[in-house]
């Protein structure tokens, strides 16, 4: 930890409490079964996609992390988050595959976007530009707190993210300011969209992919994913564990949720893996849908009318950038 308390190292951010004394027992024990009957090989050669995101990678994570990616490298293919995402609404997947992503825009993914290089994988981070870029500390230590809930570390600044997209990653929005999404006015939502997606238009040339703080169910509402797609988002991530298996059909981008395992950099290599093949065992044909109650509102197109109206500011353009 730094004088000032942000986080420099893993164990500043780690939770050390007995529930999670408890939780790594049981993981422990549901991998040694696994391991035993042979089932662990087979999960995690299923086809399938499997999105896999984390927060930070502090360097003395980053031997763990590059341990961790060498290992799913052994029995998938890496791509593209548009490429996976490509993959889902296609329902084609004939192998494993995994990608990569990043929320919060932390400084620390600079680094692991460099040993993502290193290995030839392309990852997609999820930025909000309302700190991007902020070097007044008390800021970010305001912003930690009241947004995301853990110590304040450092954050990417806009060179940083040029540099990313320089080499193959993509940038995505993780809203503008990292509210509840779940507790925010639906104006306030579309704000928060919206905002996002101009800053990084005007900033990046455009953005295609979504994911929500923090993931959760609660933290979200049907008609944030309404105006997410209406406002020209091609997909929307959840944090909610899963992976995507084979379909027959192809589907809609507005019929999907995307699922996403969290892993971390500090945590055991078999404990990682762990993640992905309990997905995969846990996994039905459905796994890509909405909530049953939010289904009929997030599919259904905007209205030509609601863009009349004011609440829907811009029906074009600001996705309209090739690039990332
Ligand atoms: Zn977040």
């Amino acid at each position: 930890m730094s004088s000032d308390g942000f986080a420099t190292h893993s164990r500043d951010v780690n939770e050390r409490s007995i529930r999670s004394r408890v939780r790594h027992a049981y993981i422990e024990t549901h991998l040694m079964k696994l391991r035993a009957t042979g089932e662990f090989d087979r999960l995690l050669e299923t086809p399938r996609v499997h999105f896999i995101y984390l927060h930070h990678v502090f360097d003395d994570e980053a031997q763990n992390f590059r341990r961790t990616l060498s290992e799913v490298a052994r029995t998938h293919q890496f791509v593209t988050y548009s490429k996976a995402v490509e993959l889902v609404y296609s329902g084609k997947v004939d192998r494993p595959t995994v990608c990569l992503s990043f929320d919060d825009g932390l400084k620390t993914t600079l680094g692991a976007s460099r040993v993502m290089d290193e290995l030839g994988i392309s990852g997609c981070f999820f930025v909000c530009p309302a700190i991007v870029g902020e070097t007044d500390r008390a800021m970010v230590k305001r912003f930690a707190e009241t947004r995301l809930h853990y110590p304040p570390m450092d954050v990417l600044s806009w060179p940083d993210i040029e540099d990313m997209l320089a080499r193959g990653h993509e940038i995505g929005s993780h809203t503008y300011s990292h509210p509840n999404m779940g507790d925010v006015s639906v104006e306030q939502a579309i704000d928060e969209l919206q905002l996002s997606a101009e800053e990084l238009r005007k900033r990046l040339g455009g953005v295609k992919h979504f994911a929500w703080p923090t993931g959760k169910w609660e933290m979200f509402s049907a008609r944030a994913g309404k105006a997410a797609f209406d406002l020209g988002y091609q997909s929307c991530a959840s944090a909610i564990r899963g992976c995507h298996m084979p379909r027959p059909r192809s589907v809609g981008a507005r019929e999907v949720c995307l699922r996403r395992d969290h892993i971390m950099g500090s945590w055991p290599l078999r404990q990682n893996m762990y993640f992905l093949a309990r997905s995969v065992l846990n996994a039905a044909g459905n796994d890509y849908e909405w909530p049953e109650a939010w289904k009929s509102i997030i599919q259904k197109e905007r209205h030509p009318s609601e863009a009349d109206s004011g609440v829907i500011a811009s029906k074009t353009g600001i996705f309209a950038a090739p690039g990332c």
